[in-house]
């Protein structure tokens, strides 16, 4: 017999269902058992009675969290035991056969959450596979998934191409600390796990692609903060030729507006357009370039939206005396603020712009640099000499020689977004596995010594 989802069990009454899933709770009533038992799609209580004696034998040695297969009639309960607060309250399974495909230990947390309190970070981790089956959790991670896909559906349909780009690459200077990978072939030398596909995305703009997007994994060798994950984030990255900022924001408001209506109605944006502020008017105004502007910021569901436009090339100088973006170094400045470079650098507005959400950063992008010589000059003013420049940055210098095609783009970091739009308090939380404030995988326990070989082969000696 083919299973059936508990959830469509609805659609069988009358009839013998075959239904598995797992033990939420059982208990013995006079000569009966009742087990409610639950799959991905709901719950259901089953009955058995003594007219399936070895049947009901069998029951008695049901627990939680065991893993079960039953057969039997679905039935409409009386009316005065309808479960009001389940679509499948108003049913019942009268069992024919039972099978326990799997016995479980007592968990270490309760998995039907019977309490709001929650167990600790570090034992929920240790055991997310359980903490991610609780339904919560489990109702998250399958409207990530959801809200992926709408991404990825809504940027095909407006042109976009979806690419990979390398995960193994090359360590450059873009601000954060690289996570290094030993090459075996190649003794001393290394690749870095990419902070952002950036420069992957701008040489496919060379390519001819004009409008690309992926969801990238990027690393960044930083202390985790809640709002900041350790190691590993996901961005919606996405870079297209012959646009504006204007265009870039219109799309990235008209993206989130639509999936918010779409998978969290419940939710509001409290001013569309999104505001477009000014760097320097948030910053007189509200002190911060991430303004929070709620009205009621005890409001789960007020989602307050806004980008921040003509930032300052640079914010600061660096400690070796040089200028740093605050950005990146392939932001472009404004056309009539380049002869700036040479005399005033700070004061040079530049093509950035940033997304804001209740008081969050969730994404920033820029029209780029294409001039050589504007490259050439941010190089310089970042304390990039002429050949540092051309061994670390050499690819992207000599693919613009080719006719490389005006092209921006923008990246929002979708576990920072999806930590607003879950109402979780840390990004670790809407990621499956996630590591702790200290950046360690309890689960699997990473990250771990590894055997000498291991290193005798990648040239490594450790101090
Ligand atoms: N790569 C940039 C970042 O990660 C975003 C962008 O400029 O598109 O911040």
């Amino acid at each position: 017999m083919k299973r059936t989802l508990i959830h469509d069990s609805a659609t069988h009454i009358g009839r013998e269902v075959r239904i598995n899933g797992w033990v939420n709770a059982t208990r013995r009533m006079g000569k009966m058992v009742f087990t409610d038992v639950r799959d991905i799609s709901g719950v259901v209580q089953v009955v058995f009675t003594p007219e399936n004696a070895d049947v009901l034998e069998r029951a008695q040695a049901l627990r939680p969290e065991f893993v079960v297969e039953v057969v039997g009639m679905v039935n409409q309960r009386p009316e005065k035991l309808v479960k009001k607060d389940s679509p499948t309250g108003s049913l019942e399974i009268l069992a024919k056969d039972l099978h326990i495909l799997a016995e479980s230990k007592t968990p270490p947390f309760e998995i039907i959450e019977t309490s709001k309190e929650e167990p600790s970070e570090e034992v929920r981790y240790k055991y997310r596979y359980l903490d991610l089956r609780r339904q919560r959790k489990q109702r998250m991670i399958i409207s990530r998934s959801k809200a992926i896909k709408f991404i990825r559906d809504f940027l095909h349909a407006r042109g976009f191409t979806e690419v990979e780009t390398p995960i193994l690459a090359k360590s450059t200077p873009e601000g954060a600390r690289d996570y290094l990978v030993p090459s075996r072939a190649f003794p001393g030398k290394f690749y870095a796990l990419p902070q952002s596909p950036q420069q992957y995305k701008q040489l496919l703009m060379v390519a001819g692609l004009e409008k690309y997007f992926q969801i990238a994994p990027c690393f960044r060798d930083e202390d985790a903060r809640s709002d900041r994950a350790p190691d590993q984030f996901y961005q919606l990255d996405l870079e297209m030729s012959f646009t504006s900022q204007d265009e870039i924001l219109a799309l990235t408001e008209e993206l989130f507006t639509a999936l918010i209506k779409e998978l969290f109605p419940q939710k509001k944006i409290m001013t569309s357009p999104w505001p477009r502020l000014t760097h320097a008017e948030v910053m007189e105004k509200y002190g911060t370039d991430k303004p929070d502007l709620r009205k009621n910021k005890n409001d789960p569901d007020e989602l307050a939206f806004c980008f921040v436009v003509d930032w300052p090339l640079f914010e600061q100088t660096k400690e070796d005396g040089h200028y740093a973006p605050a950005h990146h170094m392939f932001t472009a400045p404004k056309e009539a603020d380049v002869p700036l470079l040479d005399s005033d650098p700070f004061k040079a507005k530049s093509w950035q712009h940033d997304v804001v959400l209740n008081g969050y950063e969730v994404g920033g992008g820029s029209i780029r640099i294409t001039n050589p010589k504007i490259q050439e000059k941010i190089f310089e003013l970042v304390g990039i000499s002429k050949g540092d420049a051309r061994t670390q940055f050499g690819h992207m210098l000599e693919a613009f020689e080719y006719g490389v095609p005006p092209h921006g783009g923008i990246a929002p970091g979708i576990d920072r977004l999806f930590m607003i739009l879950f109402g979780e308090s840390s990004v670790r939380e809407v990621v499956a596995f996630p590591k702790t404030a200290d950046n360690r995988e309890i689960m699997t326990g990473s990250p771990s010594e590894v055997a000498d070989q291991q290193l005798e082969d990648l040239h490594i000696s450790t101090k």
